[in-house]
């Protein structure tokens, strides 16, 4: 018997364990995965594996929301942070990792806690007892059934998507060049290939025409989240759309004509041995053969073999503003706790937030006291307060963290100076709460 049981070792689930576990209560951490189970995004039998990108985004606590989130959750013992500096590959200002490193070493952690018992089984109900759904975006269908008897209201979904990743030795470093933008960053941490105009016009071109994979049954009729849209429907709002979003060239000096191109592809190093890169923004739902074709006539990649390539997927959540409690509980079964995407933050570092949150909370009722939500001017509690409330329940749709969940500032100030005020506001808040 154990005191908690985490269904779902994704990194919600991975964060929950710990966070109870080092609080000194037992936990039964079942994860599908590694049972002969896989989602449609997972590749391994890894726990917290990153299913997409490998980047936790900017690392800079003064003036970004996600990296003032970053911060308070090392300040509270955080294991996927942890292991997340651990296993840092360069990316300038923002926090990327070696993927296989990082799920390695938050399984390893996880299986070395006396406290921690992982079962490989997949779960198709709602327990009994005390318990943490992390299950994410792809839960698996019984148990998502399961959760949509108990709460009575119907799951939402969206689509998630995949960018493709290009071995490095197959790039054309003639024609491609080492560059962050505004040369921020130690310089090797994006890598870039310029199109000219006529280029371009052929490449968005190859997008709008270009054959795509048909949406299953159940995956149709249901509204893409705006950032992870695939690229060919970004193309089709417009010839220059994608020029101001992933194929944005400014900052960025094509060191053959010392000027900005007409537009850029971007790859970032995906894995430690920089061996493997991925195409930002490049998301899509484009057939595997025509991918493969319309990116090879990317300037630099006209080699390119591709270790992945991309792809879209359907993504689960719960309408938790009028279903969860300040704590996460689901208000018709208090004895269930909801963390990670499911509830409908978005992405890695969201949903390792709130997985944090809600092991914070059930430890603490597990030891007969009441925790507190975090403040509002804190990062965890603006994205806990979207969550649990402060979001339009009709209309809710997964968030990122950001400052416009937190209270506005008070008074007259310079734009300049407001980033740096909430972050300020946020870190003396966070302190008053961690006293408390
Ligand atoms: P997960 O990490 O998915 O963990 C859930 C775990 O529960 C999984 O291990 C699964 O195997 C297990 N499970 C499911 N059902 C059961 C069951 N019935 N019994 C037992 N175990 C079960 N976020 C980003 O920040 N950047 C990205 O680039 C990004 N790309 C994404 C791409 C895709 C295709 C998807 C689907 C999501 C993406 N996200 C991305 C969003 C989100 O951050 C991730 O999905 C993240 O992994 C969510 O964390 P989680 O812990 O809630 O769920």
């Amino acid at each position: 018997t154990h005191d908690i049981h985490i269904i779902g070792g994704g990194l919600a689930g991975s964060e929950a364990a710990w966070q109870l576990a080092e609080a000194g209560f037992s936990v039964k951490l079942s994860e599908m995965r590694g049972s002969g189970e896989m989602t449609p995004a997972h590749q391994t039998d890894g726990l917290a594996e990153l299913v997409c990108s490998n980047s936790f985004r900017s690392d800079d606590a003064t003036s970004n929301a996600v990296g003032l989130l970053h911060a308070e959750m090392r300040a509270l013992g955080s294991l996927i942070l942890r292991e997340g500096d651990v296993h840092k590959v360069p990316a300038g200002s923002a926090l990327a990792v070696d993927r296989d490193g990082f799920s390695a070493g938050v399984t390893a952690a996880l299986a070395a806690h006396p406290n921690v018992t992982i079962v490989r089984e997949r779960v198709d109900a709602l327990p009994d007892g005390l318990a943490i759904i992390a299950t994410g975006p792809l839960t698996a269908p019984g148990l998502a059934s399961s959760i949509g008897a108990a709460t009575g209201a119907e799951a939402l979904a969206f689509f998630d998507a995949i960018a493709p990743i290009v071995h490095f030795d197959s790039i054309d470093m003639e024609t491609a060049w080492f560059q962050s933008r505004w040369n921020k960053g130690e310089g090797k941490d994006y890598i870039n290939c310029a199109l000219d105009k006529e280029q371009y016009l052929a490449f968005h071109a190859g997008l709008i025409a270009g054959e795509k994979t048909e949406f299953k049954e159940w995956e149709k009729d249901t509204p893409y989240f705006e950032g992870c849209m695939p690229i060919e429907v970004a193309a089709e709002r417009g010839l220059d759309t994608l020029r101001f979003g992933p194929m944005k060239p400014v900052g960025l000096d094509d060191p053959r004509t010392g000027r900005w191109p007409h537009a850029v592809v971007q790859l970032r190093q995906d894995n430690a041995q920089g061996t493997l890169w991925n195409i930002v923004g490049f998301q899509t739902k484009l057939k595997h053969a025509e991918q493969i074709r319309l990116f090879r006539t990317i300037p630099g990649l006209e080699n390119a073999e591709f270790a992945r390539l991309g792809g879209l997927h359907r993504n689960t959540f719960i309408r938790s503003p009028e279903l969860l409690d300040t704590t996460l509980r689901l208000k018709s079964r208090p004895n269930i706790r909801f963390a990670g995407q499911i509830t409908g933050c978005e992405g890695y570092v969201e949903s390792a937030a709130i997985g944090l949150l809600a092991g914070r909370f059930a430890a603490a009722e597990l030891a007969g006291t009441v925790l507190a939500p975090p403040p509002v001017e804190t990062a965890l509690g603006a994205l806990l307060h979207h969550i649990t409330g402060a979001a339009v329940a009709e209309t809710y749709q997964p968030m990122n963290v950001n400052f416009g969940l937190m209270p506005p500032i008070e008074g007259r100030t310079k734009k300049a100076d407001r980033k740096k005020m909430y972050t300020d506001r946020a870190r003396a808040a966070l302190k008053g709460w961690m006293a408390a």
